[in-house]
Formats: structure tokens, sequence, C-alpha cells
């Protein structure tokens, strides 16, 4: 009896083990080999000195009422003229509201949707408080120790750079595309890109343009921050969370705190917020799925076969990915109480107090839901919850990574960084992209730098720059997928480019 226990207990394992492996090997995407090209010549420090000089240009944007200095983004497209000479003869260049810029570079067949690529001109504020640990002034533009310093050079002028050097030596090369090129650069990204992508987007809505693609800045190509894979992976952004603001507030009986209540306007607040915080939205693994499908073999096999197999490991992965702040942004929709007021002197009760939670949310998750969700958690009549319409987005619709878009995009990054894997994602963060949303179906979030953690955390915080040879690597990067996209289907795999002619 015990050994028909044993083999029955056996065939089970056997049987459990090959729906694993079955699974692991459906789920698993191999990348196709890519054939290597040679690169176009670019000289990285003829281009660093171009974003130095972009750098000294204070275009900043301010987070409260201070409007932006319009001189300094004047300056900034004087300094573009004067440096890209060719593009600014060739390409037709308009300006949306104050500052932003939308070049339109014609294609030869009229017939194929344009492509629009995209980066922003502002930066964010230096906070003065930091200033003596900048190891160069942050808008000086220094070239030292193979870097360009400033705020800025990493987010996202480099992007800005990168595309114009691009698109001049191409035109130098006599290119011409087949698909008419946009080049829109909007003026305050930082600040929620109203004047700047919004703009943009309804200028080309207006005149009926529909894109083929849209890339915006995203993600990097990064090592070591994705958990069980070691290569370098270029991570692209195939949507983006959308963002929630609540107002909560208390109200309770006023008096003099010498005769209160069982509780106050704050107690009741408090306890309110401590509900919400009880209370995450649940995790789903759909996103890391997409993300560990796509890397394929070059994940550990024991993270390949718990993502295949959800359901078996799909607990195991939540509280793994839950540990980290990053992971578990990408796996649910974030609950963070972010302002609190209430009271004002020692000895009165509180009418009332307030409070304002932020959630940023996943793909399917929406504000109406959210709104909802955030009553019946709280359920308390004393307290009241409204959006604060100017900060209630929903999140992004989802490009298909297996659309010519995608496809065409990661071909180019692995030709351009061998060794890197490419993998779709879910941006955190908001970008300009958004605004987009409705132009195309493909639109796609990507920065072509290779990026350490430490360069990371610099972005928005202090000694931001950019590896010179790096930005050399962004100009070949953008020369060919420029050259990509502004062909029929968005060719996947880049033609040789033209040789220079005689004469130009
Ligand atoms: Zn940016």
């Amino acid at each position: 009896m015990p050994v028909t226990i044993l083999i029955v207990v056996l065939v089970l394992l056997i049987f459990l083990i090959a729906i694993i492996l079955i699974r692991t090997s459906a789920f698993l995407r191999p990348s196709e080999p890519v054939a290597p090209v040679e690169l176009p010549e670019v000289d990285p420090d003829f281009v660093a000195n171009h974003l130095a000089e972009a750098i000294r240009c204070e275009t900043i944007s301010h987070l409260e009422g201070t409007p932006a200095d319009l001189s300094a983004f004047r300056e900034l497209r004087r300094v573009l003229e004067s440096q890209y000479p060719r593009v600014h003869a060739s390409l037709e260049r308009e300006i949306i509201s104050d500052a932003t810029l939308l070049y339109t570079w014609r294609g030869t067949n009229l017939e194929l949707p344009p492509v629009l690529f995209c980066a922003h001109l502002d930066v964010v504020p230096v906070d003065p408080g930091t200033l003596d640990q900048w190891e160069h002034p942050p808008f000086a533009g220094i070239i030292a120790d193979d870097y360009i310093w400033g705020r800025g050079t990493f987010d996202v002028k480099c992007q800005v750079i990168g595309l114009l050097e691009a698109a001049e030596l191409l035109l130098k090369q006599n290119f011409r595309p087949e698909r008419t090129i946009f080049f829109g650069f909007g003026q305050d990204e930082e600040i929620g890109g109203e004047k700047g992508a919004k703009q943009i987007a309804a200028h080309l809505a207006e005149r009926g343009d529909r894109f083929e693609a849209v890339l915006d800045e995203g993600g990097v190509i990064t090592q070591g921050i994705i958990p069980g894979i070691e290569n370098p992976v270029a991570m692209i952004g195939i949507a983006e969370k959308g963002s929630l603001s609540l107002r909560l507030k208390a109200v309770a009986k006023p008096g003099h705190s010498s005769t209160p209540g069982k509780t106050t306007a704050i107690g009741i607040l408090a306890n309110a917020i401590t509900r919400l915080e009880n209370h995450p939205l649940p995790a789903r693994l759909d996103f890391m799925r997409i993300i560990y499908s796509a890397l394929g073999g070059a994940v550990s096999p024991t993270l390949q076969a718990a993502f295949a197999n959800t359901w078996l490991f799909g607990r195991f992965l939540k509280r793994k990915l839950e540990a980290s702040p990053t992971t578990n942004a990408s796996i649910r929709t974030t609950t963070a109480v972010t302002m609190v007021a209430g009271g004002i002197k020692d000895n009165l009760l509180p009418a009332s107090a307030e409070a304002i939670a932020n959630f940023r949310l996943l793909p399917g998750d929406t504000v109406e839901d959210l709104a909802e969700y955030a009553r019946l958690v709280i359920n308390d009549p004393r307290v009241t919850v409204v959006p604060v319409p100017e900060n209630a987005w929903e999140a992004s619709p989802l490009t298909s990574p297996e659309g010519a878009a995608f496809q065409s995009l990661a071909t180019t990054i692995r030709q351009v960084f061998p060794g890197a894997e490419t993998a779709p994602y879910l941006v955190l963060g908001a970008t300009d992209a958004r605004h987009y949303a409705g132009l195309s179906d493909q639109v796609l979030r990507f920065t072509p730098l290779v990026s350490t953690q430490d360069d990371l955390s610099r972005m928005h915080g202090i000694n931001e720059r950019v590896h010179v040879g790096s930005l050399g690597r962004m100009v070949q990067f953008y020369m060919l997928l420029i050259d990509a996209w502004a062909g029929g289907e968005l060719k996947r795999n880049p033609v040789e480019l033209p040789t220079e002619a005689p004469g130009v």
C-alpha cells in the first residue's frame, strides 16, 4: 500500500514538473540574432561641446507660481540655430506656446504616416542649499573627467542635442527620409507639459496628423537593476502609470480643548489615513511577466520558471517584488499620503482637517474606481473624499511589444549596444508621451544612454552628468533609428547610410 502511494506521489510530481517546464519554454521569447552594422562616424567631443553650450541656457521650469525665464529659451533657440545650420535650413520650425519647438522634416512619400521624436527643453531647478555640493556649477556647462556636467545633461537636453546632431549629420550625407519626421521639444515637461507637449499634440491633431510611431524619453540601458539578470538591459516603456490625488477632509465639532469629545477632526483624519495605508491595492504581475518573458534566456532559470507559472509561484513572486519600493510600484497602484493640514491653535478643537493622498495607477485601474475604493476603505461619513481635478489622469494605453515600432527600436538598440537585452516595461512616473496617446498606437519611451544606478540618482539631484562617450553613442543610435523609422514598415534592419556626397 505505501508503495502505491509513493508511486502516485511520484507520478504527480513528475506531472507537475512537466507542466512547469512546458509552460516555461512556451513563455520565453528568444530574441532574434542581429547582424552587426558599421556605426556612423561621430566625434563625441564635438557633440559634448554642443551639449555644454545648451546647459548654459537656464531653461528652468519652476514648480509654483514663478514663470519660466523666456529669455533663456530664446538663448537656447539661438544656440541650436548656430549649432545645426543644415537642420534649420532644411526643416521647418514652428514655435508653439512661448518656447516649445516643433520641427518638420518633410518625407518623400507623403502616403506614409509620419513619426515623432520627442524630448523637452526645460530642466528642474537646483536646490540652492545643495550648490556647494556640486563638483561643477550646475549651469556652467563644464566638461571634465570624460563627463559633461550640469542640470539637464541627463534629463534631457542630451536627447535634444542627440536628435538634432543626428539630423545634422544625416543631412550632411544628403539623407532624405521617406516618411515625414517630426521633432517635438516641449518647454514644460517637468511641470506637466501643458504649454509644451499638450499643445504640440493639439496642433498636430488639428492638422489631422496621425503617427506611425512616437518615441519620447524613458527607460535607459542599465545593469544590475532588474533582479535575476546580469546582462545590460534596455528598458523600453510601453505604457505609463496614471496619477490621482484625492483630497480627504474630516469635519468635527469645534470648541475649546478643555472639554473635547472622544476624538477631533485630526483624529478622524488620522484614522482615515491609517485605513488607506493598511489597505493597499492588490498586486498584479502582468507587467513584470511581460518584462521577464521578453528577457527570455537571459534571466536565471528559477525566475523564468516562476514567472512562467504564476498560478503556482504568484504569491512568492509578489512577496519578493513587494519588498522594494520600485518593484512594488511596478505591480500595483500605489498609495502615498503626501500632505496634511489641520488646527490653528493648541487650545482650539479644529472644525476640519485635510490631507492629500496621491495614487499612481496601473493600467486597468481608473480614476473613478480609485476614488470609490478610497471611500469604501475609509468608510466614515465624517470624511469626504474628492479628486483634485488638475492631478487626475488615467494610465496610458499599452503599446504592443509585437508591433513594428517596438521591434524596429529593439533591433536598432541591439545593433548599437551589442550584448544588451531589450525588455518592455511600465514607466512609473509621468512623461510628455502621455499627451501623444491619442495620436498613435505605437508610443514608446526610451533614452539611449548606458547608465548606472549612480547616474540615475543624480537626475533631479546633485552633480547630474552624462558621459561624453555615451553621448556620442546616442547620436549614432539616433542616426540609425531615424534611418530605420523613416522607411516603410519602420524598416527593421537599417540599410547602409548614404555616403557623404562630394562638395557637401
Ligand atoms: Zn525628462
